[in-house]
């Protein structure tokens, strides 16, 4: 069965279509500046890969032309074939806790949601919209980065603030990257063979988010009411003390919004170095012996080495650490460091094992307290199976 995965951002749709269940990805690619000036797309099938310049006036037009693509490329033979579409959708409030089928009344329920996650979930809906229309009758199912955490007891998601702002305006821990932490959990739990594990997942990329999981739920994860809380990040600060942000617009007279843009884009890797956001360039930096980058390293390593050892002291003992993401997946330096900072756990790296990229590996020694994995992650096919999985209950 063929399941194609979507990722809709304001100006972009990325794609991924699947042959399910064996897992196989057919033709990926991404369509950029919709909407913009100089849109085009790339598609990788087969071992090639198409970029052509296209006027993609919306992302109706996106879709349209994918379609048009996947027959003329000869991926599909009819889009009959396409019998799933499965759309990531950055926040489903506390309503969503699972992927659902969408239809124009659980769209019109997701969109109240769009005020906590202005940048994502409007440019979700739009592509969840723009499928409706060129493939009407097509199962349409959503999958929340938000849904995964909704297991958390209300202990951890509760912020010690007035009562009412949770019941009133649903301020509350709401979790991110579910998708990913939940799938990695998925990978290591069926190559252990077990389902009562308690893992901690860090989903180390430009974004990162550590998550405390105890036999399939949520114990706690480090992002919160929006995805610029826990550890430090690409661009993002992570937990900082929030009397800052109303120091600085009196200090700057920027708004509060232009302040808190600051600390989601302006912050983080890039913040603290000034050179750039991207994990590469601070260790070729690093690697020059650039004080910025170094010290940007030892803050990145510190605080996500406090979750772990936070998180493990909330399962009372993991049974197993996860690496996964861009960062986790590939930097054998910021790996080595994780696990020497957190040493004092009794975790141990291999070091002759540590030296790769993207694959799925065991890295500690046989001794080491708590074993730890680097496992890949792969949103997109989570997302293509969940709708699999729906398409085959219906
Ligand atoms: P993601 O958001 O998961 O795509 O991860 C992006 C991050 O992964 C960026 O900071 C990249 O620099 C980082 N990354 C990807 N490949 C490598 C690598 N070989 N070494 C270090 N960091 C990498």
């Amino acid at each position: 069965m063929k399941i194609i995965s979507i990722n809709a951002g304001s100006s972009s749709l990325k794609f991924n279509l699947f042959e399910l269940p064996e897992k196989k990805s057919i033709a990926s690619g991404l369509f950029e500046k919709i909407g913009m000036e100089g849109s085009f797309y790339t598609i990788k099938y087969n071992g090639d890969k198409i970029r052509k310049e296209h006027e993609l006036k919306d992302h109706s037009v996106a879709v349209e032309c994918l379609m048009n693509e996947l027959i003329e490329l000869g991926i599909v033979s009819s889009l009959d074939e396409i019998e799933g579409v499965g759309h990531r959708i950055l926040h489903g409030g506390a309503e969503f806790s699972a992927p659902v089928v969408l239809d124009e009344d659980v769209v019109k329920r997701i969109s109240k949601y769009n005020e906590l996650g202005p940048l994502h979930n409007p440019a979700n809906l739009l592509g969840v919209e723009a499928f409706m229309k060129e493939l009407p009758g097509v199962l349409n199912v959503g999958v929340f980065d938000t849904a995964f955490h909704q297991s958390m007891d209300m202990d951890h998601f509760l912020y010690p603030v007035p009562y009412e702002w949770y019941e009133k305006y649903g301020v509350r821990k709401y979790g991110f990257h579910g998708t990913s932490h939940r799938f990695v959990y998925g990978e290591i739990s069926s190559y252990l063979k077990r389902d009562d594990l308690k893992v901690i997942t860090c989903h180390i990329g430009n974004g990162a988010s550590i998550t405390a999981i105890d036999a399939g739920k949520v114990v706690d994860t480090s992002m919160g009411f929006t995805p610029l809380a826990g550890v430090m990040m690409g661009t993002r600060s992570g937990d900082i003390d929030p009397s800052i942000i109303e120091y600085m617009v009196k200090k700057t007279g920027k708004t509060v919004g232009e302040i808190t843009n600051d600390l989601n884009k302006k912050s983080g890797y890039l913040g603290v170095t000034g050179i750039s956001s991207d994990s590469r360039d601070i260790e070729d930096a690093m690697a020059e012996g650039n004080e910025r980058a170094l010290l940007a390293q030892k803050m990145y390593i510190q605080k996500i080495t406090n979750y772990i050892a936070m998180y493990n002291n909330m399962l009372n003992g993991a049974d197993v650490i996860v690496l996964t993401a861009g960062i986790g997946e590939n930097s054998s330096l910021t790996r080595e460091q994780i696990i020497e900072g957190i040493a004092s756990l009794g975790v141990k790296l291999d070091k002759s094992k540590n030296d790769f990229r993207g694959e799925f590996r065991c890295i500690s020694t046989e001794d080491s307290t708590i074993p730890v994995y680097v496992v890949p992650t792969n949103e997109e096919l989570m997302i293509a199976e969940d709708t699999y999985n729906i398409k085959l209950n219906k």
